[in-house]
């Protein structure tokens, strides 16, 4: 919602470093009964807790970029699903420390008799999948091949992932079993950092973390090797020094935990910049280079975050990176794709993120998270008609979506993109689309200008009814079609509004958000 002046995330930012009590306590920090919290629910005294701690946000009100009635709906109550809903992302610890009251009092529980055994029933209700919130952390202590015997062997039996390794004398193989078919690349991260290893598969809504100090040190490059069929993945490390291991390391936190991938946090690594070239006037092309301890493949429509410290708070913003070009020739991801990121970047000479990050140098580094998304290629494998709406930088999914349906989907007969703007220099990649459109007969553009400077350069319009009721028409009768919506979230909720308006169903529209 539009803010106040001078209530800008750089004002509060201004305000958390003043020195003023934001709390009421004079830093005391409290203990807080479920009763105590109720009592703070009006907006000139409004108490949140998350994730077990709370904070005053009265002073945040007027600084919220969602509203204050949208914080109002937390007031006085546990609004950690409702933060998670909205913007999990969102480094509210870093944000709000200065208005920490203190943590929940815990509440006496009765015991609990659930045991391992209680899972197998839980996990044939869930397909397979544990439930929200259930960790099943079964890591042993030290991790010798001889005691993860027992707890491998109850892993097999509940079909829950597990993991186990072997050694020669230059090299350490990790092996997931992740029992799931049609596992690929995309679908696991892992960073070797300091001695310790993770990796992180994400097994349809769900994700397993191996994570472990390495008992000994290994060389920086490692390889991911995929068995999709079976679902095994094997992660080689090459020996620093060749002698033999009689464990692989000690568990970290949440080792061999398996939980949502909503309940996981967000795992950031440190990437360097290597070039930045202009797009348009204000739009630039950041080119990231992962770690080489690092595999992270985005899939197409996912995004990531990038986390900057401005001002001394930790600030964190998601970015869909893009492919270096639309090339109508794109096969499968180069090794180029899984060695570097491209990030298509908007600078908002008022905005609190984007001129901190075009300050920076080549050589410099930034913290980039594990990606996010919930777009499917399965959305698009059977698609014979794809229709795409874009305002402003709410193209950069639609770059690899581009690229991908193109190369890959052979039922496709059809993409057309509407792409909106203001003025004509902010079209970015306008070239290369109509490029694309002469080389590939099956694409097509139009352009939506809604402050044009020159007479015919484009259609003037805004995101309408009427403009899309023209625009998306399948190519026959009852093809199967896809309408994929991103832009300013304004932009997103109408298109969104007048394409159910125009009957399309939920299953017929996309939206890329965070
Ligand atoms: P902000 O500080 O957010 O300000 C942006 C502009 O809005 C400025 O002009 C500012 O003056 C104005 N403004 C800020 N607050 C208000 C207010 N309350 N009222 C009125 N005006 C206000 N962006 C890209 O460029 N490329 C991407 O690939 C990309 N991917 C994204 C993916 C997702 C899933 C999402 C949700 C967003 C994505 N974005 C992308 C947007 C990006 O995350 C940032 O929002 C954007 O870069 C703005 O950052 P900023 O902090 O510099 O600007
Ligand atoms: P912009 O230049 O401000 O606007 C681009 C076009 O969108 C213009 O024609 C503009 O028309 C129109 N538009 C803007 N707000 C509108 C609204 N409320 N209703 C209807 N049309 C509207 O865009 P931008 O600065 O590049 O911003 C791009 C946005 O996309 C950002 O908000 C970013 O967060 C979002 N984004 C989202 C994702 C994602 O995955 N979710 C990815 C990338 C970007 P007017 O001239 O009338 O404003």
């Amino acid at each position: 919602v539009p803010l106040k002046p001078g209530r800008s995330l750089m004002d509060w930012i201004r305000l958390t470093k003043s020195g003023k009590d934001l709390t009421g306590l004079k830093g005391r920090l409290i203990e807080v009964t479920e009763e105590e919290l109720a009592k703070h629910s009006k907006k000139d005294d409004c108490w949140i807790c998350i994730r077990g701690l709370v904070y005053n946000v009265t002073s945040y009100m007027e600084y919220h970029p969602g509203g204050d009635d949208e914080l109002m709906r937390a007031a006085g109550t546990d609004g950690t699903d409702l933060f998670d809903q909205v913007h999990r992302w969102v480094n509210y610890e870093s944000m709000l420390k200065e208005c920490l009251v203190g943590r929940m009092a815990l509440k006496p529980v009765a015991a609990t008799t659930e045991t391992c055994c209680t899972l197998p029933e839980e996990k044939k209700l869930l397909n397979g999948m544990l439930p929200k919130n259930k960790v099943l952390d079964t890591s042993s202590k030290d991790l010798t091949p001889r005691e993860t015997h027992a707890q491998l062997t109850l892993n097999v039996l509940l079909e829950v992932p597990h993991y186990d390794w072997f050694q020669t004398d230059h090299l350490v193989t990790v092996v997931i079993y992740t029992k799931q078919k049609g596992m690929n690349s995309e679908m696991v991260i892992v960073d070797h950092q300091d001695g310790r290893l993770r990796v992180d598969s994400i097994l349809r809504d769900y994700s397993y973390l191996l994570h472990i100090e390495l008992s000994y040190a290994v060389q920086e490059d490692i390889a991911v090797h995929i068995a999709e069929k079976v679902g095994k993945v094997e992660i080689v490390l090459k020996k620093k020094d060749n002698i033999p291991w009689s464990k692989l390391g000690q568990p970290l936190e949440s080792h061999s935990s398996f939980i949502k991938c909503t309940d996981r946090g967000l795992c950031y690594r440190r990437c360097k910049l290597i070039s930045k070239t202009e797009v348009t006037h204000d739009t630039k092309l950041f080119c990231l280079m992962l770690p080489r301890s690092t595999h992270l493949q985005v899939p197409v429509g996912h995004h990531v975050y990038l986390k900057q410290i401005i001002a001394g708070t930790e600030i964190v913003k998601p970015y869909t990176p893009v492919s270096c070009s639309l090339k109508s020739d794109f096969k499968e991801p180069s090794h180029h794709d899984s060695t570097h990121l491209i990030l298509m970047i908007k600078i908002y000479p008022n905005g609190l993120f984007t001129p901190e990050l075009d300050h920076l140098q080549i050589g410099d580094y930034i913290s980039v998270s594990n990606s996010e998304g919930s777009f499917k290629k399965s959305q698009v494998q059977t698609l014979e008609d794809l229709f795409l709406l874009a305002a402003g930088t709410g193209f950069t999914p639609m770059v690899k979506l581009l690229n991908y349906v193109l190369t890959n989907v052979c039922s496709l007969r059809t993409v057309k993109l509407m792409f909106f703007n203001k003025t004509e220099d902010d079209i970015l990649w306008r070239n290369q689309l109509e490029q694309l459109a002469l080389k590939d007969k099956r694409f097509e553009v139009q352009f939506i200008l809604s402050e044009p400077k020159k007479e015919g350069t484009g259609k003037q319009g805004k995101i309408s009814s009427s403009l899309l009721s023209e625009f998306v028409k399948r190519s026959k009768k009852d093809s199967k079609i896809l309408i994929c919506v991103c832009g300013p979230a304004p932009f997103t909720e109408q298109g969104i509004q007048f394409l159910q308006d125009l009957g399309y169903s939920k299953e017929e529209v996309h939206s890329f958000t965070a």
